[in-house]
Order: structure tokens, then sequence, then C-alpha cells
């Protein structure tokens, strides 16, 4: 019997995109990396491929997302980051071995410790966090304006103000919204 799960969204900034693994998080929350093999997928589309994964790691990986997720938000509103966050970032990018490695067509790749372990990943995870959060990146941190949603997102357009962490769901969800809200108040304008 096969099972489904949640597609994965895959943005282009790493630590942000690991953060929506997670998405929803003030409606119904969707879990997009349910079991350990669903980790090992993940992490294997942003290369960074693991030969294994227990429920342990999975756990660490989860723990590392909600305190970037936690970090990025207080960043985001300026707050002060709370300190159990950071702790658990740095930790995790202390605790992994990876190297980037400069390929011959003059990309970046990253390379795990061998065997390849899910530390590995996420401590080049959690230095992507750290980039962000530190303001080293041109970008800025923004809470994503859907209410269900609110995730912390990496802003990299040229005026610093998209609203939504996502265009094709948070986005779009938001504009229908509005539309069906302004035809109840005006049903003669719609038609
Ligand atoms: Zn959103």
């Amino acid at each position: 019997m096969r099972t489904e799960f949640p597609d994965f969204r895959l943005g282009s900034v790493l630590a942000t995109s690991f953060t929506g693994t997670l998405s929803e998080r003030h409606g119904t929350a969707v879990e997009r990396i349910p079991t350990p093999q669903r980790l090992i997928d993940w992490l294997a589309v942003y290369g960074l491929a693991v030969d294994s994964c227990t429920t342990a790691q999975l756990e660490l990986a989860r723990k590392l997302r909600e305190s970037i997720h936690a970090a990025a938000t207080a960043a985001a509103i300026q707050n002060a980051l709370p300190a159990s966050a950071v702790q658990v970032i740095n930790d995790r990018s202390i605790q992994g071995r990876a190297a980037a490695i400069l390929t011959p067509d003059g990309n970046r790749r990253w390379q795990l410790g061998s065997p390849s372990r899910v530390e590995d990943a996420l401590a080049v995870i959690a230095a992507d966090a750290i980039s962000i959060i530190a303001g080293e990146r041109d970008g800025k941190l923004a809470l994503c304006a859907s209410p269900t949603c609110q995730a912390a997102f990496f802003d990299t357009s040229q005026s610093r103000t998209r609203k939504w962490c996502e265009m094709n769901t948070c986005g779009n969800r938001q504009k229908k919204a509005r539309f069906n809200a302004n035809q109840r108040k005006n049903p003669k304008s719609a038609e």
C-alpha cells in the first residue's frame, strides 16, 4: 500500500524552505516531513543527501526547524532572539561536518561527512539560518501576511515589499478571500 505524503514547497532559500516543511502553523498545520524517509527526500532535493535517518534524527531536525522559525520570526519583528532557539541553532551548526566545494563549472556544492549524517546536513541549514538572521545576505526577513500561516520568509524582492511566503499558496488564497469578501459587500459590482 502506498502512502501519500504532503508535497514539498520548494523555495530558493534553504533555511526558510526548511521552516516551510511545517506550514499553516496558525491554522491546520501540515507536516511535510512526517517520516525519516521524507526528511531524507527533502534533504536530497537541496543537495544534502544523507545515508540514513532515525526517528531521533528526525526529532533533531524538527527541533532545529522550530528554533529557526522562532529566531527568524523574532528577527523579522525586531524582537530579541529567544536564547533557547539561538542555542539549538548554534549546537546544530557546530555539531555537523560539511565542507563547501567549488565545482569545475563554478558552482558551490556541500560535501557532508562520510558517512553522510543528518547532523551534517542540519549544520548546513543552521549556518544558512545564521547568515540570514545575522543580516549578512541581501534581503529582509518578513512574516507572511496570511493569518493562518505567518511564516518567516526571506524577501529578496527589490522593493522588499513581498507580503506572502509564497505567491502560489498564501498569496492566491488571500486574494481569493478578499475577492469573495468584496462580492459579499458589493454583490452588484461583481456582475
Ligand atoms: Zn504563508
